[in-house]
């Protein structure tokens, strides 16, 4: 039975990867920060037969005792602090756990494999790696070899984890992996991001609970994806007989005036400009304008491609937070 070890398994993608692992016949071992942290029971409920590990990615020594517990053959590096927009708040916090998280993660790798590390690697390494690494764009759509520019304190964190991935193969010649990963999002995202904000706000709308949406840039363009979709490249990464980089996007890019189109359109309303407001809060002090990702290299080497369209994963969302309002959740 093949092992592996989850960070950040009580975020979106933690979720699903973890139930792809079990229903593959994996023994799935998650991190869980805090003390009494409420998501570990959630996490129990949602994926069956994980096994939850306390341990925080800025404390090394505890990140070396979950990996002597799950003695894991591949480690998925997905923990983070991910809002961007909080990322301009709190840029150190987010350096210390996003940025130098990765370090920790890598480095407690090293020292757990020791020599077979280098003898062939035993032990896996997956880096959730972003489009916001892209930030400004410096060519249209991006690939595995775009010129970084990132345009807020998480971007700049997911480079530094990004490289330090890179490094690791090359110094270590461990077998690590980076997923550069575009927006995938899901009925489990957050109601911070965009969609998920947007979604929760149509159905309320929708039930006449909520008269009012108040968003920020709607210009703002995306390449988003179904979550469910992308966990499946990241262990397709390291099935591979070496690690590398892949860009994981659907090469689709849609504005949030798109968005909030096809949102409100799953409830049947034409003329939502008279429920959005905007507001200077939700702008960003800089924004991230034309990401598009050209996932060739993964379709090509994975086999990978996205199962789920923009609309498809904006009606999944509306009719899930549609179902979770009326049974008053
Ligand atoms: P990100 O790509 O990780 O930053 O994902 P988000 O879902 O947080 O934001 C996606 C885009 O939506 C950004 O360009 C935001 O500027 C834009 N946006 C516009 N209005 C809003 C809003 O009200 N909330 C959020 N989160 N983003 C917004």
């Amino acid at each position: 039975m093949p092992r592996a070890l989850i960070t950040g398994i009580t975020g979106q993608d933690g979720l699903y990867l973890s139930e792809l692992l079990v229903a593959k016949g994996y023994e799935v071992y998650g991190l869980i920060r805090g003390q009494n942290n409420p998501k570990a029971e959630m996490v129990a409920r949602t994926v069956p037969g994980v096994t939850v590990i306390a341990a925080d990615l800025t404390d090394l020594s505890s990140l070396l005792r979950a990996l002597q517990v799950a003695q894991p053959d591949e480690v998925y590096n997905l923990g983070a602090i991910s809002f961007v927009a909080y990322s301009w708040e709190q840029a150190a916090l987010t350096t210390d756990v996003t940025a130098k998280g990765v370090l920790n993660m890598l480095e407690a790798v090293r020292l757990y494999a020791g020599d077979d590390l280098t003898a062939g690697g035993n032990v896996r390494f997956y880096q959730a790696s972003s489009s916001e690494m892209f930030g400004k764009v410096q060519q249209v759509p991006q690939n595995e070899a775009t010129l970084l520019w990132p345009r807020s304190p998480y971007g700049v964190a997911k480079v530094f984890g990004h490289y330090m991935t890179i490094n690791y193969r090359e110094s270590y010649g461990m077998h690590a992996s980076s997923g550069i990963l575009f927006n995938h999002e899901s009925p489990r995202r957050g109601p911070e991001f965009v969609t998920r904000k947007v979604s929760q706000a149509v159905a309320a709308i929708k039930l006449g609970r909520q008269d009012t949406l108040t968003m920020g840039n709607l210009e703002a363009r995306r390449d988003w994806g179904f979550a469910g979709d992308y966990v499946d490249a990241m262990w397709r990464m390291l099935q591979q007989p070496a690690a590398d980089d892949y860009v994981v996007a659907t090469g689709v890019t849609h504005s949030i005036r798109d968005l909030l189109d096809v949102a409100f359109a799953v409830v049947d309303i034409q003329d939502w400009d008279r429920y959005v407001k905007q507001d200077p809060r939700f702008f960003r002090p800089a924004e991230v304008d034309l990401l598009i990702g050209d996932a060739t290299k993964a379709r090509e080497v994975l086999g990978w491609k996205p199962s789920v369209d923009f609309a498809a994963l904006v009606t999944m969302m509306v009719e899930s937070d549609l179902r979770a309002a009326a049974q008053g959740s």
